[in-house]
């Protein structure tokens, strides 16, 4: 049977994600792999379907008994024959399991490490009676003191590679900076590993850091959007997540905390709760997450600084694993990150404390990010990403902005054109060709006459607001102002200068104000500066009555 038809007849797939086809084949082969792919991606299949097309054994392990039972049932079910041996089992379910072992049935075993090399290395030593042809290790960054997760009890599988030298082994993890891949690397001892790395962009997940001020409105605001939403609210302490939740449900939100200090039937009770829809929002610390599988989690916040960006990115990696558009939003603070460096500074030894200052460095800028988030997140783990996103809060504000040089140019050409000795209104008439008596029939024989057809008057106001305030064009403060060219104007129009125009934000709310304002200049501090201010509120009709009949450049 070839791979393919494996995962048709097993698993009911038609094609391989990511690079599931290669890591399969990889293994086959009896290669080691590194196998980084985002949460959701499929990993699991990369030693299912290795463990049904090799004979003997492959054992998995895994950190997470609570969630063995589920995968060991689904491969059941697919008719792959599977079991764990956990603590959750009597000791005749045990028995059982091992004369099925010794029977060659099983194909995948599912072990927590602590199990592996228990009571003097008992089940390694029966495990090497056994044909073991793979070995699987999941979440494999917790073998890291680096990674955001470390486990003790994952050291202990450093030995595997003594144990079974001939063994492939397969690594794998969703989350993992070049240090972290190195000590995974290291810490089991893989011989010569392919490492493959999937995408880990989540294109779905839009990303926005908001200052730490008022949060608690600016939380219930948010929550205002998302009535209907599943989301995960993780907080630094477990008392701040009890008392979030009991703030939240007061506001009559169906909250829950989670936090590794609660007994462990409160945590199920609650995970069950939050898997099921019957509450909505977890406030949770990072003890909570991994390995839940709930698609529809709209938003993730993280109302406190999280300690480095691998955490970050796996705990905002729970929000759209189905695919629909999600939500993560981080409030940061200056007074956060001066706290977990002082934690940084105490946990571990100094060569920690180091590591981990830098990681934390590195979260903290990105929350000061000027540039796209999202490629900030995707550099981090060592992928290219062209440009920007378009969906993080930053690109969302840079958007605003784009290349004006060639609407300037047009605009500063007609009023070199026309000798520096008209208004704003004539200069867009003429732009625009105007058939109106009021431009002269000389000008209509200029070239630029009408270049600027395509632009709405309102749009060319505006414009010509902006190029007044960035220094481009100066309005004179005669009774009827006319615009006049600058030094910078002429590197405009040499092509030496490029200009960047905002895209206001009430473009559209503005154009239907209809109702024209009118300032009495009289009353009004400084002539000027209002005249631009309304220059950039272009599409809100506006008078400025300087004397009887007197109106100003800016009314329209
Ligand atoms: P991970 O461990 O990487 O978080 P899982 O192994 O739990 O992800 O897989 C996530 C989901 O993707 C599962 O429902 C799995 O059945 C599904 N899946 C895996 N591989 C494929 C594939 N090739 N085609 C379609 N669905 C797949
Ligand atoms: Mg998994
Ligand atoms: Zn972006």
């Amino acid at each position: 049977m070839t791979p393919l038809e494996a995962l048709h007849k097993y698993f009911g797939y038609t094609e391989f994600r990511h690079q599931q086809g290669a890591i399969v084949q990889q293994i086959l082969n009896g290669g080691d792999a590194l196998v980084l792919m985002p949460t959701g991606g499929g990993k699991s299949l990369c030693y299912q379907l290795p463990a049904v097309l090799m004979d003997g054994l492959t054992v998995v392990i895994s950190p997470l008994i609570a969630l063995m039972k589920d995968q060991v049932d689904a491969l059941n079910i697919n008719g792959i024959p599977a079991a764990f041996l956990n603590s959750s089992l009597n000791a005749n379910e045990q028995q059982s399991i091992i004369s099925r072992l010794k029977s060659g049935e099983i194909k995948l075993l599912y072990l927590a490490p602590e199990r592996l090399f228990g009571s003097e290395n008992r089940l390694v030593t029966f495990l090497k009676t056994l044909n073991v042809s793979l070995i699987a290790i999941d979440e494999a960054h917790c073998i890291s003191h680096w990674g955001h997760d470390f486990r003790p009890e994952y050291l202990m599988l450093s030995s595997f590679k003594t144990e079974f030298p001939k063994t492939p082994v397969i690594a794998l993890t969703a989350t993992a900076d070049d240090l972290t891949r190195k000590d995974i690397r290291e810490k089991l001892a893989l011989h010569q590993p392919k490492e493959f790395v999937s995408s880990f962009n989540r294109p779905n997940i839009s990303y926005k850091v908001s200052p730490k001020k008022d949060s608690y409105n600016q939380l219930l605001n948010f929550l205002d959007d998302h009535q209907e939403d599943s989301g995960i609210i993780y907080c630094l302490s477990r008392q701040s997540t009890e008392d979030l939740a009991a703030d939240l449900q007061k506001q009559g939100y169906a909250a829950k905390a989670y936090h590794a200090g609660l007994d462990n039937e409160t945590k199920a009770h609650n995970q069950d709760q939050f898997l099921r829809d019957e509450i909505k929002i977890m406030v949770a610390t990072i003890a909570f997450g991994m390995g839940i599988n709930k698609s529809n989690v709209r938003y993730v916040i993280h109302h406190d600084l999280p300690k480095n960006i691998e955490g970050y990115y796996q705990e905002t990696g729970r929000a759209g694993r189905d695919g629909l558009p999600s939500e993560a939003l981080l409030f940061f603070s200056a007074g956060d990150a001066f706290k977990l460096q002082r934690f940084a500074r105490v946990e571990g030894n100094e060569d920690q404390s180091r590591i981990m200052l830098k990681k934390l460095d590195d979260m903290v800028k990105y929350c000061q990010l000027q540039t796209c988030r999202r490629q900030y997140l995707m550099h981090y783990f060592n992928e290219q990403f062209p440009d920007h996103c378009g969906s993080c809060d930053v690109c969302l504000t840079e958007f605003k902005k784009f290349d004006g040089t060639v609407i300037a140019q047009k605009a500063l050409s007609a009023v070199y054109r026309l000798n520096q000795r008209f208004g704003t209104n004539y200069v867009i008439d003429f732009l625009r060709g105007s058939k109106s008596e009021k431009i002269r029939d000389e000008h209509k024989q200029l070239k630029t006459y009408g270049i600027g057809a395509d632009l709405s008057k309102a749009e060319w106001q505006r414009y010509m607001g902006q190029l007044a305030i960035q220094g481009y064009l100066v309005v004179t403060d005669d009774q009827y102002p006319i615009l006049k060219l600058t030094a910078t104007s002429e590197a405009v129009l040499k092509g030496l200068q490029k200009v960047e125009f905002n895209l206001a934000e009430d473009l559209e709310t503005a154009a239907t104000e209809t109702q024209p304002t009118i300032y009495e200049a009289g009353l009004l501090h400084d002539l000027k500066t209002t005249r631009f201010n309304l220059a950039m509120n272009e599409n809100v009709p506006a008078y400025i009555i300087l004397s009887d009949a007197t109106l100003l450049e800016m009314a329209t």
